[in-house]
């Protein structure tokens, strides 16, 4: 009964299309990912792998709104 609250609970590696790899706790046993936190232009500050049609502009500037 107590086994089936935690379903295979696995040590899991998220992989990243930029290299980087994040280990995590997860049920599922790989996980693979485009972005992450290493890459993404929001945390990098630099434009590169994707076009995020202005999404992170617009919500600078929104953010920006908010800090006068
Ligand atoms: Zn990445």
């Amino acid at each position: 009964m107590k086994n089936e609250i935690h379903p295979n609970y696995v040590k899991t590696t998220i992989t990243c299309a930029c290299g980087n790899v994040i280990e995590v706790g997860s049920t599922k046993s790989e996980i693979k990912v485009e972005i992450c936190s290493q890459c993404h232009p929001f945390f990098t500050g630099k434009q590169k792998l994707v076009d995020t049609a202005g999404r992170i502009e617009r919500f600078r500037k929104k953010y920006a709104q908010y800090q006068k």
